[in-house]
């Protein structure tokens, strides 16, 4: 093992948290995941990779402690009563397994529960809308509500003793708990001992907080998780305020102080509105108002970021989500000095997507997050090559590269060729795009891993085509016996996406561009109008670029508002504030049905109703074609390829089928994996299945 630099040592100091210690200063803050209580095998496997991977303190998502407070649609953990304890008890199991501390998230939701499933009308500590947008109400607490959710909260906590857990939340964040209802003057309007001043709002968090110390304080930790500023100056908890008011009131109390800010979007913005370290201003006081130890997020993958922020005195604990899913193993790279092979978080927030869309996470940049149980994939391991083949990639976009890198710690030979330049493919390009610079972390790390492979050759500027990929087979020429297309895809410029299924007409009468010209940097010229049918982030960044170059811009989309999707990675608002606040005009809810010259027509999605605007370039953000020519005409000459010893011819990533960076390096992923192995299942990996 690499010896560690000494300056790293101080990562690696233990922490005394109440009754139990952290072997290290790393911890995995509570994370949701799609996987919760309908899933416990697959979120077991994957917290446990986290405590192989070096974490001190891994902990849940959110455990709901009662039917009373039911998430419905969204699947998190849940300790109703004792039946849930056996599915819980088995990631506690797998954490101690490595070595590490399992904490434990529990949470009532109050108005943030429209309780679908349970039909148990919702409870606040006063009446209130729940704040999606269900016709539910919640209903004003009772004393005896308010009694009953103290009992449910400290069986939950004896529960999470008996499930074998070391540290017990107790959570007032993020504005989905109860709570954090009561602290807020904006939902909280009581006139008891519970509403008015700070400390009647604090009264319940307090006596929660003594009451789970009383039921389970002996042998567990007493966590708090605590928004410490809502980023809504006056109306809400700020850090100068009531945020730091209730860290002096509870100061000693709890064993430790989990502290962040809220809503969650706020708390794990992306990195197109974020950058590492972004919630230091906010938490900083707080480590000078309390002996126990503080943890804080804020995207952190710099081992040097986190010793300044232990020596600094801005935390004892480094807490992270996103750059443990990123990279499970981050710490076992600081201490056994391999820092530059950290896969770090790229800030996109592709993982939250899959808590909103109720599925197993996924990662842009770790294409085993979510698959470590179904289909038994590690971050750090994968199987040994099955003959000495040697394969060629075509292209080094992010699904050439991870299939490269793949193949390549399998102990293939592998060629890599791509046609320009440099590597990286579209990441290479959208990475210039305002905001997204992070998103190069793809090809950094693939890149830097890549250069320490003898296995692993790499051809840049290397266009190849049909006739090249035959003649270089032969065995005096590279010798390879597999072929990987991973050619990527391109930008149609004929508006066919969800709206057209045919050309819009009259596209030549106007100058048409696509994105891919924009990022080659071409540049439009007068008034520019985007049509984004594509839904994600490209039309909105796309506007915003071609903006702040000083261009007037209106965005036009047939959703109802601006790169609807990115709601699924919490950026939606910020980026519809964003290109509003730069002047982009939007059109939502419409379609562009035509064009003349300088002008496009625009219809309404409800009632038809045309208008028309001027234009001068249309920049079309709608479906993107598969650069799978290359891959086409192999695949009909099979003689021909057998005759060059060509044995298997296989599509990747975009060239496959376009879609999400993520998808395109899981597509690499699963092909090097699949590699020569016999994988003629009817599911592809390991399904729970509901018994009955
Ligand atoms: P993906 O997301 O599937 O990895 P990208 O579009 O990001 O796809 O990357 C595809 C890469 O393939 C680009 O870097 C492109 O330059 C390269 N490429 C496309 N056609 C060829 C070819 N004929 N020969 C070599 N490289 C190619
Ligand atoms: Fe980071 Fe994106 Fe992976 Fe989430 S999906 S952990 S934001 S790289």
């Amino acid at each position: 093992m690499k010896k560690r630099d000494s300056h790293y040592d101080i990562l690696f100091e233990q922490v005394q948290i109440g009754p139990v210690k952290a072997r290290n200063r790393f911890y995995q803050v509570p994370h949701c995941n799609g996987m919760g209580y309908l899933r416990p095998n697959t979120l077991a496997a994957m917290r446990g990779v986290k405590a192989e991977g070096g974490w001190a303190v891994v902990c849940t998502e959110e455990v709901e402690i009662h039917a009373n407070s039911d998430n419905g649609s969204a699947v998190e953990g849940r300790l109703w009563d004792d039946g849930d304890i056996p599915a819980l008890a088995k990631m506690a199991e797998a954490v101690h397994e490595h070595g590490a501390l399992a904490g434990v998230e529990l949470v009532h939701g109050g108005y943030s529960n429209a309780n679908n499933y349970s039909r148990i009308v919702p409870i606040a500590p006063s009446l209130t809308s729940v704040n999606s947008y269900d016709p539910v109400q919640a209903r004003a607490m009772t004393k005896s509500d308010i009694r009953d959710f103290r009992r449910w909260h400290r069986k939950a906590a004896l529960r999470s003793k008996r499930a074998g857990f070391d540290l017990v939340y107790v959570y007032a964040g993020h504005n989905l708990t109860l709570l954090m209802h009561f602290l807020s003057r904006r939902f909280n309007k009581r006139n008891d001992e519970y509403g008015g001043s700070l400390e009647n709002r604090t009264r319940l968090f307090r006596e929660v907080l003594e009451e789970t110390i009383d039921a389970v304080g002996d042998s567990c930790a007493i966590a708090v998780r605590f928004a410490v500023d809502e980023l809504l100056g006056p109306k809400g908890i700020t850090c100068e305020s009531e945020g730091r008011e209730v860290v002096e009131m509870l100061a000693e109390i709890p064993d430790l102080w989990d502290v962040n800010i809220s809503e969650w979007e706020n708390d794990s913005a992306t990195s197109r509105f974020e950058k590492e370290g972004y919630q230091e201003p906010y938490i900083s006081f707080v480590k000078s108002l309390t002996s126990k130890p503080v943890v804080g997020v804020g995207r952190y993958t710099s081992a040097d970021n986190m010793v300044s922020l232990i020596q600094r005195g801005v935390m004892d604990m480094i807490g992270a989500a996103r750059p443990s899913i990123a990279d499970p193993f981050l710490p076992k790279k600081i201490e056994e000095g391999r820092i530059d092979e950290i896969r770090e978080c790229i800030g996109c927030n592709i993982c939250v997507a899959g808590d909103w869309l109720s599925v197993p996470i996924r990662c842009t940049q770790n294409p085993t997050m979510g698959e470590e149980w179904r289909r038994s994939w590690h971050p750090e391991r994968i199987g040994p090559k099955k003959s000495d083949d040697v394969v060629l990639i075509v292209g080094g976009g992010p699904a050439g590269l991870e299939c490269a890198l793949s193949l390549g710690k399998r102990g293939y030979d592998v060629i890599l060729a791509e046609a320009s330049e440099v590597l990286g493919g579209r990441v290479s390009k959208e990475s210039q795009l305002p905001g997204l610079s992070e998103w190069r972390r793809i090809l950094d790390y693939r890149e830097t891993m890549l250069k320490k492979m003898d296995t692993v050759k790499i051809y840049r500027s290397s266009k190849l085509n049909l006739r090249d990929i035959i003649e270089f087979s032969s065995k005096d020429k590279f010798g390879f016996s597999h072929v990987f297309l991973a050619t990527g895809a391109r930008w149609r410029r004929d508006g066919i996406a969800r709206k057209h299924q045919n050309p819009i007409p009259g596209l030549k009468k106007i100058r048409v561009m696509t994105p891919d010209e924009v990022m080659n940097g071409v540049s439009p010229s007068g008034r520019v109008v985007i049509f984004d049918d594509e839904h994600y982030y490209m039309g909105g960044v796309i506007a915003e670029k071609l903006r702040l170059e000083g261009l007037k811009v209106i965005l036009v989309t047939p959703a109802p508002d601006i790169s609807n999707w990115t709601h699924h990675t919490m950026e939606q608002r910020r980026i519809q504030s964003r290109l509003l606040e730069l002047g982009v005009e939007l059109a939502t809810q419409q379609n562009l049905v035509s064009v003349s010259s300088n002008e496009v027509e625009l219809a309404c999605v409800f009632t038809d109703r045309r208008t028309r605007h001027e234009c001068e370039t249309l920049v079309l953000v709608t479906e993107r074609l598969p650069n799978d020519e290359i891959y086409n005409a192999l695949n009909v000459r099979q003689e021909e390829l057998k005759e060059a010893g060509i044995k298997t011819l296989q599509c990747i990533g975009d060239c496959f089928a376009p879609g999400i960076i993520a998808a395109a390096v899981h597509s690499g992923h699963l092909a090097a994996r699949e590699f020569e192995e016999n994988s003629s299942y009817e599911v592809p990996f390991l399904r729970e299945r509901v018994v009955v």
